[in-house]
């Protein structure tokens, strides 16, 4: 039989775990606090459950962490992490220091299957979904790694995947992520990029979550939009807009809609005006992300002067709206770069 991953389960199923093994339910709340807060990946090092439990525990379970492949310190402060996971499979995890903030970016996916046409990950198609302790191991790993004196303060979802495409898989890890016995982390410094699934974004809304939502949004008419995002076909722009006027937002918080601004296709002023339309009413901010060029891209990124140029009719519309120049350029980990160069 082979052994169940600790970080695939909840507090309550570490609970209901000890119990099956004949212990009361609190020791599994120790086991969370080993897993999550001191990091330990050896169960014999759990040492204030009693080596009999430890014994039977090691039986059934482990706790499969992501190893380190690889680490890659860019010159702007952020770091690339490469994971491989226990098949193989490499996925990776951005680190980004901004003053106060330590924001780590994680995977949902090893590749992606929505084809979007300025992504690079897009190229690769789907691999596989990660599965709910590979997702927390990116944060636990990353943890590790960094040793007691820095914690990742922020997590967002805007690795490789679509998160909301392993919706069961990434909702677990959300729910890890905000448990206090697990890892305790503010829903507010939390946030879920999503392609736009609108079914997946309503169920989200009913899991009370209280997550952060961003949307990918990319144009401001369908046509368009089905040209870059094949996924606009199923789920066009109307039924979009609608589920997140629906969406439950926690009072003074706002929904992000990330734009990528690329030249000559949706850089224009006018697409601007359409954005500042499609946006009325929604309690919104809006994201703008120059296009991060890779190679073979059909893309080029817009000049200065056009960025600021779309920003500022939004401002001027009273939409919320900041150009995000993505960290990582330089070593392949800004938005859309992340793609698991093949193994030599
Ligand atoms: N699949 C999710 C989350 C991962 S992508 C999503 O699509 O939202 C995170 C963000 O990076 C998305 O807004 C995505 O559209 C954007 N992105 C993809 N390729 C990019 C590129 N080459 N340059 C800039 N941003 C890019
Ligand atoms: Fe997938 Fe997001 Fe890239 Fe689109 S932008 S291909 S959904 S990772």
């Amino acid at each position: 039989m082979s052994l169940q991953n600790l970080l695939d389960l909840l507090p309550d199923e570490l609970e209901s775990l000890a119990e099956s093994l004949g212990a009361p339910r609190y020791r599994g709340r120790q086991i969370a606090r080993w897993v999550y807060q001191k990091g330990v990946t050896a169960i014999d090092e759990m040492s204030d459950l009693p080596r009999a439990f430890r014994e039977a525990l090691a039986e059934r379970a482990h706790v499969a962490d992501l190893e380190v492949d690889l680490r890659t310190p860019s010159r702007d402060g952020s770091e690339k992490f490469v994971w491989r996971c226990g098949d193989g499979a490499r996925v990776q995890s951005v680190l980004m220091p901004d003053r106060d903030r330590l924001t780590l970016c994680v995977s949902t996916q090893v590749g992606c299957g929505f084809g979007c046409t300025f992504c690079y990950t897009g190229t690769m198609g789907l691999e596989r979904n990660l599965m709910t302790g590979e997702i927390i191991g990116q944060v636990v790993g990353a943890m590790r790694v960094l040793g007691g004196a820095r914690r990742p303060t922020h997590i967002v979802y805007m690795g490789m995947g679509e998160p909301l495409a392993n919706y069961t898989a990434t909702v677990k890890s959300l729910r890890l992520l905000v448990d206090q016995r697990a890892l305790g982390i503010s829903p507010r410094r939390i946030t879920v990029s999503t392609v736009g699934l609108v079914t997946a974004i309503e169920r989200l809304a009913r899991e009370n979550l209280r997550v952060n939502l961003a949307v990918s949004l990319h144009a401001a008419d369908n046509s368009l939009r089905d040209r870059l995002m094949p996924v606009n076909k199923g789920f066009p722009l109307e039924a979009l807009l609608a589920a997140c006027r629906r969406f439950p937002l926690p009072v003074r918080q706002r929904m992000t809609f990330e734009y990528v601004l690329l030249a000559e296709v949706n850089d224009a002023l006018e697409d601007a005006r359409r954005l500042a339309r499609l946006l009325m009413g929604i309690r919104a901010k809006v994201n703008l992300i120059p296009f991060n060029d890779w190679n073979g891209s059909d893309f080029s990124r817009p000049s200065l002067p056009r960025i600021l140029g779309f920003q500022s009719i939004l401002l001027e519309r009273g939409i919320t709206a900041t150009v995000r120049w993505s960290k990582g350029e330089d070593i392949g980990a800004a938005c859309g770069q992340l793609r698991e160069a093949v193994p030599a």
